[in-house]
């Protein structure tokens, strides 16, 4: 992952939408995929705001094993219907090595977890689908150890790559965990592969996000990665840090002067 190795920045193409290239990207959807109605909603929402990849979780990584645990492939294919509706590149989750070529199947980003952020067969098998990977920080992970971690993905001759920072954790309670913008600079030093920042997870509340967006963008992160549902308030994973949709339209609308003079 080192710059040392790598001088120029890499980019990553995903439906010909270029992570870390000139342009900025936001990848936006629900946490968890519920139903048919929940996810194309969200999806053409998105969109219309300007969003070019959609989240959404179909095997969840819940703390508790009585919480929703996702809809399995059943997300899935309401994923890939999505895509195939709005032409929305998808981001999900891989949780096991066994679903590897299941879920490549249905996504165009294989994201890693926090908490599987250094389960290294995992990542070696999600390098192996040749899918770009998306490498969440894990919640108690030291900069150096997400770097590495990284390199499973690039050994296994897998070359796109991205971090994304989704906050640790820290003493503080106000917030869910402490998103650490610093890592934008850092990771831009230290790699040549990009950075995306998850305000959902780093705040974990709905109202901080608009303004961790704004300085994840001033501070020089290559995409955003934001939890988006049309009633947040009866989701089903998360409720408290997904954004409704007209506070996805209204992020958008303010991110637009801050992508401008990044
Ligand atoms: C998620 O993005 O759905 C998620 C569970 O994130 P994290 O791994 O950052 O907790």
């Amino acid at each position: 992952v080192s710059r040392e190795a790598h001088p120029a920045n890499s980019t990553v193409n995903v439906r010909g939408n270029l992570i870390g290239g000139k342009k900025f990207q936001v990848m936006a959807g629900p946490c968890s995929v519920e139903s048919e109605k929940q996810l194309m909603t969200t999806a053409h929402a998105v969109k219309k705001a300007g969003a070019t990849i959609l989240r959404g979780g179909a095997f969840k990584p819940r703390t508790s094993p009585y919480e929703f645990q996702g809809l399995g492939l059943k997300g899935l294919k309401l994923l890939d219907k999505a895509r195939r509706e709005t032409g929305l590149g998808i981001i999900t989750e891989l949780l096991s090595e066994n679903h590897a070529d299941m879920i490549a199947e249905f996504t165009d980003i294989i994201q890693i977890g926090a908490r599987n952020a250094q389960n290294f067969q995992l990542l070696i098998a999600a390098a192996k689908t040749g899918k770009p990977v998306l490498l969440k920080r894990g919640l108690s992970m030291k900069i150096e150890e997400w770097l590495l971690a990284g390199e499973y993905v690039l050994s296994n001759d897998n070359p796109n790559l991205m971090f994304c920072e989704r906050g640790i954790r820290t003493f503080e309670t106000y917030t869910r965990n402490t998103l650490d913008l610093s890592t934008i600079p850092i990771v831009k030093k230290e790699s040549h592969a990009p950075i995306v920042i998850d305000p959902s997870q780093g705040a974990g509340r709905a109202d901080l996000v608009i303004a961790m967006c704004k300085g994840a963008v001033a501070m020089g992160a290559d995409a955003l990665l934001i939890e988006v549902h049309p009633n947040p308030a009866e989701a089903w994973s998360d409720g408290v840090q997904q954004v409704s949709l007209e506070l996805f339209a209204k992020l958008m609308h303010e991110l637009k002067p801050f992508i401008a003079a990044a």
